[in-house]
């Protein structure tokens, strides 16, 4: 563990005077709230934390940490703080309390300030039949999701949640807050649309939503000793299903807790999940080859869209989880049957949930203008995760979750998958090689001191 690098008192005290959020160097007693991230497995100590409380507040930081030579790692949940180098150098600049969020019908279209969760923006949609591209899980923050790509339960029909997004607002290394649209800052506004956040620390988005009120979605549970039947057949009928099908196959272990419904805990299973754009009529034929199976437990039904990032069952309090993913360029039934191997009814794992989604239709097709990350070159985004409460635990996940990724060598994609990166790795990792070179001249121009700390660095 490296201790944090100390800042002079009065300096501490002077960007206290000068911001309306909180300033906490190690000594407060608030320094250990401030720091912790969602992921509890991630032990940042950084310098100093600031929790702005606006636009203002952020410029004030980025200003105050160039000023006394310290880098910024800006951060809304810590639902990805896994990946990130170590913080005792940097002031970690926490955005959890700009909450603002405004819907407008008229040009379909959300402003989200930087510390917005999905259902922040899910619910106030919805009163207007409209939806945005929201993450499986309802409180990921809507920041880091959006710049690092965002692949949620539209995905297939409506693309990348970055490839929606129409401005940005935007502190510069220097402490400039900026608007960021096609015709403002325009290589800001294409780096933020996934290639992470490296060139500066994003005060708010704005996002075109999309006209769905409800959405034909459910999961289809089977024991998991039929596992391998039920991934060859999901896998099969992926190849089947139109754009306006999004789904994922999955091994979870249900861990044996009390707020767990009972016909669930402490179980394994196979499982489909799928969400479908579209009316129950069409819905219910698309799902029949899957039921034919007969699943277990079937909760398939029309929801309203708010209600789908309850669909995949992830955790909404901070969880010391570790997990990694990767993207795939096809899921063939030998890939099927190394996955069941690893995760299957026999295996010893610690990993909890193994998930492959199916990505091509919009994802695939790149979007005129769309920014770092306009398509996705790969088939299928498979990820592994598991609860680790002690530091062997740790290990023994990431050991799994890695030898996960490994049984799929033959079907890497050439990149990753920048948001389910959760061990460090750079952004050229992760990006297409045309896009990493301009991110990486944009970088340069911008930050040519690297001040900014991003999960994946350019
Ligand atoms: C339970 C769970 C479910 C998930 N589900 C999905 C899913 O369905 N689809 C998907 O695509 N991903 C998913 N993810 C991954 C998730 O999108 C990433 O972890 C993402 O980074 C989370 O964004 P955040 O703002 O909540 O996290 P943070 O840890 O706060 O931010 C992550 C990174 O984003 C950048 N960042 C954040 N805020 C700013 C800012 N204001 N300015 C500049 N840079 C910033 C920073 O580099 C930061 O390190 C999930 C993760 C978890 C833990």
């Amino acid at each position: 563990m490296s201790s944090a690098r100390s800042v002079p008192p009065e300096a501490t005290d002077a960007l206290r005077a000068e911001v309306a959020g909180a300033v906490f160097v190690p000594a407060d007693p608030g320094y250990n709230r401030a720091r912790q991230a969602w992921t509890l497995t991630v032990d940042q100590r950084p310098a100093m934390v600031v929790e702005a409380a606006s636009a203002a507040d952020v410029a004030a930081a980025v200003r105050f940490a160039r000023a006394q030579g310290l880098r910024i790692a800006p951060q809304g949940t810590g639902h990805g703080a896994a990946p990130l180098e170590p913080l005792d150098s940097a002031l970690l600049l926490r955005t959890s309390r700009l909450r603002g969020v405004r819907i407008d019908p008229d040009t379909r279209t959300a402003r989200a300030d930087a510390g917005i969760v999905w259902q922040d923006v899910a619910v106030p949609a919805s009163e207007h039949g409209l939806a945005a591209l929201a993450g499986t899980a309802p409180n990921v923050g809507v920041t880091g999701y959006t710049l690092g790509g965002g692949l949620g339960w539209l995905a297939r029909r409506y693309g990348l949640a970055a490839n929606s997004v129409t401005a940005a607002e935007i502190v510069t290394p220097d402490g400039q807050l900026v608007r960021a649209d096609p015709e403002h800052e325009p290589d800001l506004f294409w780096a933020v649309r996934g290639g992470g956040g490296s060139v500066g620390v994003v005060t708010a988005l704005e996002m075109q939503l999309y006209p769905v009120p409800e959405s034909y979605a459910g999961a289809l549970f089977f024991p998991v000793q039929r596992a391998g039947e039920v991934l060859h057949s999901w896998r099969e009928w992926t190849t089947s299903v139109p754009d306006e099908v999004t789904s994922i196959g999955r091994i979870v272990r249900i861990p044996p807790l009390p707020a767990v419904p009972a016909q669930l805990r402490g179980r394994a299973f196979a499982m489909v999940e799928a969400a479908y754009v579209g009316d129950e009529r069409t819905g219910v034929d698309l799902v029949a080859p899957l039921r034919k199976l007969a699943p277990e437990m079937d909760t398939f039904a029309t929801i309203p869209a708010p209600a789908l990032s309850q669909l995949h069952m992830d955790p909404t309090e901070p969880v010391p989880a570790v997990g990694d993913g990767v993207l795939l360029t096809d899921f063939p039934a030998a890939a099927a049957d190394a996955l069941v191997g690893l995760a299957g009814a026999d295996a010893d794992t610690m990993l909890i949930s193994i998930e492959v989604r199916h990505l091509d239709g919009a994802l695939r097709r790149p979007k005129a203008d769309g920014g770092a990350l306009p398509s996705i070159d790969a088939s299928y985004a498979l990820y592994g995760t598991g609860v680790a409460a002690t530091p062997e635990a740790v290990a023994t996940v990431g050991g799994q979750a890695q030898a996960l990724k490994d049984a799929l060598t033959p079907w890497h994609a050439s990149y990753s998958y920048y948001n389910t990166t959760d061990t460090p790795a750079p952004a050229q990792a992760l990006l297409p090689p045309d896009s990493y070179q301009r991110l990486r001249q944009i970088k340069i121009s911008r930050d040519a001191d690297d001040a900014i700390i991003s999960a994946h660095p350019v």
